[in-house]
Formats: C-alpha cells, sequence, structure tokens
C-alpha cells in the first residue's frame, strides 16, 4: 500500500492529543472530554464566526474539584487552556488555541443559592443570565445586567467580558452587580475575589477579575445582587430629523440629572431594516429614533416620564410617543431588540462593532461612519446604547467575497480608532479578545501593556491560561505599527522595531 507519512508536526500533536486525552480522562466522565473532529468542531470558534480554530480536547467537568485537576495536568503538561462559558461572546476571547484545551464551564449550571434576605444569589458560571431573572422573579426581585444576548449567555461570561446591557446606565455593568467570584488559578489553587461585604480589605481584586476575558482564572461560583422588580416601566419612542439633535437629545437628558432606565438609539437604515422585520410602527421618516424608559412607582414613572419628554421636545425631538401599556412597551423595544436579526435578513453576514465614545461626540462619530461606508463601499447599521456612548455599527458585507470582508475589517478598525480619537475606547462591552488585540497598540502606551502584563504574570506566571487573547505583546504592536502609517507617522515611534 502506498502510504504518505503525515509532516511531522502533525505525528507532535496527535501524540500531545494523545497524552493530555489519556491524563484527563481519570478526572472526567465518560461523555466529559472530547476530542474527535467531529465532536470539537462546535467549539472552533464563539459568536465572531470569522475566526475560526480546532482545538486539541474539550473538557466539560460537573465540579470546581474537576476544574482544579484539570488546570493541574495541563499547568503539568504546558498545555494552554481556553475557559468559555456559552461561546456568545464577539471578540474571539473564548476561540481555541490550536494545541490547546477548550475548558468549558457550561455544565456547571446550578443555582447554588437565592437568599431574599440579602438579595443575593450564589450561582455557577454556567447557568445563563436570564435564568438568575426567572429564578427569582416569585420574589419580586431580578438580576439588573441584561445583555441582549441573556437568554444564551452565561454568567461566568459575562463576569469575564464584564457586559453590559440596556439596563446598566441606571443599575451599572457586571462589575456593579456582583459581590464575590470565586475561581481556579492555572495552577490549580482556588481562590476568592471580593466578599459579602460592601467594602473589603486590601486590594480590591474584584474589580480586576471582571472582564479580565478568561487570562486570570476560571470562574466557577458567582454571587449576585438582585433588586427589587419596578412596579411599572413606560418607555417614549422620540424621532429627530437630524443626527445632531438627537445625539444633543441624549447629553441633554443626562445633564438634566435624569439617569433613564435605558437610552438607546437607532440610526434611518437600522430603523427600515428592523421595520421591515418586527412591524413595530417605527417612524420611517426619522433620521433617528430614541427609546428613552423609566422604571420605578407608577408616580416616580409619571413625573420622570414628563421631565424627559419636556428634554425631548427642547432639544427638537419631531415625534414624541408614549407606551400606554405594557404590551405596547414591548412593541417599542422589539425593533431595538431585533436589530441583529434584522441586520441578518440584508445581509449575507454583518460585523458588529464595539467603541465607546463620550455622549457629545455621537453625531460627530456617525457622520465619519458614513463617510467610512463610502470610503469601504459598504453599508452600515447604527444601533447602540446612547446613554452609555457605547457604539455597536453593524458592518454589512458578503463573508464569501474575502474582497468584502478585508473591507469590513479596515472598515472597522477605523471605527475603533475614531473612537480612541474622539476620547473613547475601542472597547464597550464585547471585551478585546483577538479582534481588537491590535486596537489595543492605538489606545494603550508600553509602560499601561506592561502593567496588564504584570497582572497577567500575578496570576499566571506560565501564561497558559488563554493566552494570546486582550493584552498585545510588544512585538504585535510594533508589527502592527509597521502595517498602520497615518497621515505619513508611524505609530509609537518610541517601540523598537523586530
Ligand atoms: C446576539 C448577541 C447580542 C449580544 N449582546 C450583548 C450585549 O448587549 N452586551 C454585552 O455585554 N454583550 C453582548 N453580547 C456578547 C456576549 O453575549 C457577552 O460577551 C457574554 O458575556 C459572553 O458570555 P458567554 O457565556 O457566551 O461567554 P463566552 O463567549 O463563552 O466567553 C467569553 C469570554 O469569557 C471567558 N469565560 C467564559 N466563561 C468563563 C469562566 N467561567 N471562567 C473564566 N473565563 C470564562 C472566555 O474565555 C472568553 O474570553 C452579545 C452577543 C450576541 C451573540
Amino acid at each position: 500500500m502506498n502510504t504518505v507519512a503525515p509532516p511531522p508536526d502533525l505525528l507532535e500533536i496527535q501524540a500531545l492529543q494523545a497524552k493530555l486525552v489519556s491524563a484527563l480522562r481519570p478526572i472526567l466522565a465518560e461523555d466529559g472530554l472530547l476530542w474527535e473532529p467531529e465532536d470539537t468542531i462546535p467549539y472552533e470558534c464563539d459568536g465572531l464566526a470569522a475566526y475560526r480554530r480546532m482545538p486539541l480536547a474539550v473538557a466539560l467537568p460537573e465540579n470546581e474539584a474537576q476544574v482544579s485537576r484539570i488546570l493541574q495536568v495541563c499547568h503539568a503538561m504546558n498545555v494552554p487552556v481556553v475557559p468559555r462559558g456559552a461561546g456568545t461572546g464577539l471578540s474571539g476571547g473564548a476561540m481555541p488555541i490550536a494545541q490547546g484545551l477548550v475548558l468549558s464551564l457550561a455544565k456547571l449550571k446550578k443555582i447554588v443559592d437565592i437568599n431574599p434576605f440579602t438579595r443575593t444569589a450564589v450561582v455557577q458560571p454556567g447557568v445563563r443570565n436570564l435564568a438568575i431573572s426567572e429564578a427569582v422573579a416569585h420574589l419580586g426581585l431580578y438580576y439588573a445586567p441584561d445583555p441582549s444576548s441573556q437568554i444564551a449567555c452565561s454568567i461566568g461570561g459575562n463576569v469575564n467580558e464584564n457586559s453590559g446591557g440596556v439596563h446598566c446606565l441606571k443599575y451599572g455593568l457586571t462589575l456593579h452587580n456582583v459581590l464575590r467570584v470565586r475561581g481556579v488559578l492555572m495552577s490549580g489553587e482556588i481562590v476568592e475575589f471580593g466578599s459579602l461585604a460592601p467594602d473589603t480589605p486590601g486590594l480590591d481584586l474584584l474589580a480586576i477579575v471582571m472582564g479580565s476575558e478568561g487570562m486570570l482564572a476560571a470562574v466557577t461560583e458567582v454571587t449576585v445582587k438582585l433588586v427589587p422588580k419596578p412596579k411599572l416601566a413606560q418607555v417614549i419612542m422620540a424621532s429627530f430629523d437630524d443626527i445632531e439633535k438627537g445625539g444633543n437629545a441624549v447629553a441633554a437628558i443626562i445633564a438634566a440629572g435624569i439617569i433613564p432606565a435605558g437610552l438607546e438609539m437607532m440610526d434611518k437604515a437600522t430603523t427600515r431594516a428592523v421595520e421591515e422585520f418586527v412591524h413595530a410602527g417605527y417612524d420611517l421618516d426619522a433620521v433617528a429614533i430614541l427609546l428613552c424608559e423609566s422604571d420605578g412607582t407608577p408616580e416616580e414613572v409619571a413625573e420622570e416620564i414628563g421631565r424627559m419628554t419636556a428634554v425631548l421636545e427642547k432639544a427638537g425631538a419631531s415625534g414624541i410617543r408614549i407606551s400606554k401599556n405594557e404590551t405596547e412597551r414591548l412593541t417599542f423595544w422589539s425593533g431595538r431588540k431585533n436589530a441583529f436579526p434584522a441586520a441578518g435578513r440584508i445581509a449575507a453576514d454583518y460585523y458588529c462593532m464595539d467603541g465607546t465614545i463620550p455622549r457629545r461626540h455621537i453625531a460627530t462619530l456617525l457622520r465619519r461612519i458614513q463617510e467610512m461606508e463610502k470610503k469601504y463601499r459598504l453599508g452600515c447599521l447604527n444601533v447602540f446604547h446612547a446613554g452609555d456612548g457605547n457604539m455597536h455599527p453593524l458592518i454589512l458585507f458578503n463573508g464569501a467575497d474575502m474582497d468584502e470582508w478585508h473591507r469590513a475589517e479596515e472598515f472597522g478598525t477605523d471605527i475603533l480608532e475614531a473612537c480612541v480619537e474622539l476620547g473613547g475606547t475601542i472597547t464597550g462591552e464585547h471585551g478585546v479578545g483577538i479582534e481588537k488585540i491590535n486596537s489595543m497598540c492605538v489606545q494603550f502606551g508600553e509602560h499601561e501593556r506592561e502593567l496588564f502584563w504584570g497582572v497577567k504574570r500575578a496570576f499566571d506566571p506560565a501564561q497558559l491560561l488563554n493566552p494570546d487573547k486582550a493584552i498585545p505583546s510588544l512585538s504585535r504592536c510594533a508589527e502592527y505599527g509597521r502595517m498602520r502609517i497615518s497621515g505619513g507617522k508611524l505609530p509609537h515611534p518610541e517601540l523598537e522595531r523586530f
């Protein structure tokens, strides 16, 4: 028989895989370890499906002790580990490493304790965000941070991305709604961050683990705060015939001392796309639509809706509608909540960007995006958390056409760098992952990046837990600097080029 020997590196990979599988098998249940390609293929990417890679194997532990033993084995074998929740991340944070293990925390999905007196719940990391609110609804409580993916995403992922949502303007991000996080370091050691008390002695390491993108510890338990469910919620839908007026109205509401329960904006292209999808009766002539929600007691809501209406009228709203009942409130929100699937109906693919800018620059960024649409010959829908200044441009393209995909990538990078130029950040709520790692070189200088590395090394000296994500290396930034020369000037000329 004429056989062709596989290249030596493939043999090496197969040998490493066999060694890893036999070391992990005794720790896990029969169905808790996957390594055949047909089993591991669902793990090759997260929500950023444009980037894919097959892992060596996928481990699905069922308890913290197993997580600890898995990490000890990988540490001893020098095998990198990528923690994974529900895989809805949009920046490639859970994308596998070719010669690494994916550590899925999806089977740790118990709600361990609900305490209505302390208004807290202790949950395992694989519990879905919405499942917490569902489990405490009978107590008149809920968990406030509400990413649009809340039906699917896990609380472990939310902690590691410091996720946000419509309610976060008023109630805070994940960081502000979590009291304690328990996790396992790459060495297998179990650690706890934060406490049930409002303040803890020593450095606040809870804030460090929030948004750490699976790079510091595998999170195994989270204690979340619960808040009382408001008696009433009402939403104003305001139309604007000019983007500048809409942007200024957002700033005017906040300047009036009002913190709405939600303050979201859609541009004309988005309104058109969602109206075709949900038929909610949106104003199709409006250049921008603002949704401003108020929640609380009926008296509080009536007073706040009155004040917001006055501010919106003064800011030049061309139309104002106030929801008359819960059905109408949900109808007004239906377009905003379905903006992503609506984008999926009008283009083969869309690329969701995520950057934050000071609220006063919303109109400026939207105008710049319009210019970029012409430059890159691609359409873009704008739908965003206006109250936070967190923009979510959806760049429309056809992934089957590589040239369109490259243009979409460049378009996205330009948007992020425009955010930095306007005094904002390259990330709002979707993390850095692999998607925005080059843009980190634009946002942060060498000294700041070295500080980030210092934190990483303190938790994971061997740099095996989700390496190559979120914090760029010096050489990556130097390489990126060489590629992106703006106005004839090399960014960060102080860096040594390799
Ligand atoms: C349609 C859609 C809408 C979205 N809307 C929003 C939104 O409104 N707001 C928002 O903030 N995000 C949004 N997202 C992004 C995403 O849902 C969030 O980032 C979410 O927190 C990811 O959770 P996950 O469980 O899917 O995490 P994954 O995608 O599995 O992982 C995300 C990151 O967390 C790490 N990680 C996951 N679990 C653990 C763990 N237990 N221990 C250690 N590290 C871990 C991973 O390594 C990775 O770096 C949206 C995504 C989609 C697809």
